[in-house]
């Protein structure tokens, strides 16, 4: 209900390169190679490094990665969007840009691990983080402080599952005037968009859902608009330019994509825009199959518990159902007996045995041995993760 209806979202996302003007009657955008991009009266380039539209080096932008953070702006009906070579280049650039030494942030404590894992650099350079339980709005209304910045989620965490009390979080953040970003990477701006709920900004790691095929890595930062940037203090003068709505979004281009360098290739941006064109399929196909599995494996002996978003039995069963059109392609499971985990893995022919998420292929992984090994046992036990958990991203 919350998400556009199946025909207007894919049907604007497979014309959206045409609009732009297609070279050669070409129906898909060409992949734009160059590094520097030249202008026959230098005026044209000046105007270009004083802020008018056009392209001077591919860190920054080039025409692909344009037409592919058009096609997420337009997914999440944001205002704008960067694209970055990862989801954690996105993240981190997010994060490092807006925030300063002293201030204060409150942070989900059911995060990625490489999420999870920043926190602590946060720390070291001078931020507060505040890791709170967001499946109540009322331990992120505890947290608050004077000094807090920003509140960050995740949709349905990795791979726990968990849903924040997304509307209640989105409210709390706007009468405080605080910046609320979601990380939307698994439910994906097909099955959910954050701006219903009041987020200023959203992020996709544009491996996982929107590229689908496993096969190229990038990042995203959208504004959604809602924000009110001229209150938020740590704008450079630099980027108090102009309409307010533009400052963020501005800032973290600048100072997180041009200096710190993390820019997506022209080739990586064009699969991750050839996948986004059949998102909703590739969504509503593995929602349907991780559906199904996570029934089965709910009724099997073995396994003590499953993590399923549109099972009934999940702890945020009804957030879930509220905002989201379809559970998505991740579900974990925990086993009656944890000394079977490795085995129950090998055991299985299909999935592969292998991190990542959102391939085409079926991904099978054990949790605490892998990806939250570094954690370590107590903040495993923080996240929910028990040792026996196992994950699998639906194919
Ligand atoms: C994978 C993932 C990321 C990081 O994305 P990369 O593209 O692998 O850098 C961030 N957030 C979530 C929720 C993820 O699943």
């Amino acid at each position: 209900m919350t998400s556009p209806s199946t025909p207007r979202f894919t049907t604007h996302i497979v014309h959206a390169d045409r609009l732009s003007g297609a070279e050669h009657g070409a129906i898909h955008a060409p992949i734009h190679t160059s590094v520097q991009y030249g202008y026959n009266k230098v005026e044209d380039l000046i105007a270009v490094f004083q802020g008018a539209k056009g392209f001077n080096y591919a860190r920054q932008s080039t025409p692909t990665t344009v037409a592919l953070e058009s096609k997420i702006t337009q997914m999440e009906q944001g205002q704008g969007s960067i694209v970055f070579a990862t989801g954690m280049a996105g993240i981190c650039a997010m994060f490092l840009t807006l925030l300063k030494a002293g201030d204060h942030i409150v942070v989900s404590q059911f995060v990625f691990g490489n999420t999870n894992s920043v926190m602590g650099t946060l720390a070291d350079l001078g931020i507060q983080v505040s890791m709170v339980d967001v499946t109540e709005s009322a331990n992120v209304a505890a947290a608050l402080l004077p000094h807090t910045r920003m509140v960050f989620v995740e949709t349905i965490a990795n791979p726990g599952t968990q849903i924040p009390d997304l509307d209640g979080i989105g409210a709390l953040c706007k009468q405080h005037g605080v910046l609320y970003v979601v990380d939307n990477t698994v439910a994906s701006p097909y099955l959910f968009r954050a701006a219903t709920v009041g987020a200023g900004l959203v992020i996709n790691s544009l491996t996982k859902s929107i590229g689908g095929q496993g096969d190229a890595l990038g990042g995203s930062v959208t504004d959604t608009g809602q924000f009110d940037w001229s209150n938020y203090p740590n704008i450079n003068v630099a980027y108090r330019k102009g309409d307010p709505k533009g400052w963020g979004l501005q800032q973290v281009r600048k100072k997180g994509l041009r200096d710190m360098g993390g820019a997506l290739s022209s080739h990586a941006a064009h699969q991750l825009a050839l996948g986004a064109e059949t998102l909703s399929l590739r969504m509503d196909r593995t929602s349907a199959t991780a559906l199904a599995l996570a029934q089965w494996l709910e009724q099997h002996p073995a396994v003590a518990r499953v993590l399923y978003p549109m099972l009934p039995s999940h702890p945020q069963h009804h957030q879930a159902r509220k905002h989201f059109k379809a559970g998505s392609w991740m579900l974990s499971f925990e086993l009656r007996d944890p000394a079977q985990c490795l085995a129950v893995c090998n055991r299985l022919q299909i999935p592969i045995k292998a991190t990542g998420l959102a391939d085409t292929r079926t991904l099978i992984i054990p949790v605490a041995h892998t990806i939250f090994w570094e954690a370590g046992p107590e903040v495993r036990a923080t996240m929910g993760i028990a040792e026996s958990m196992i994950r699998l991203s639906v194919g």
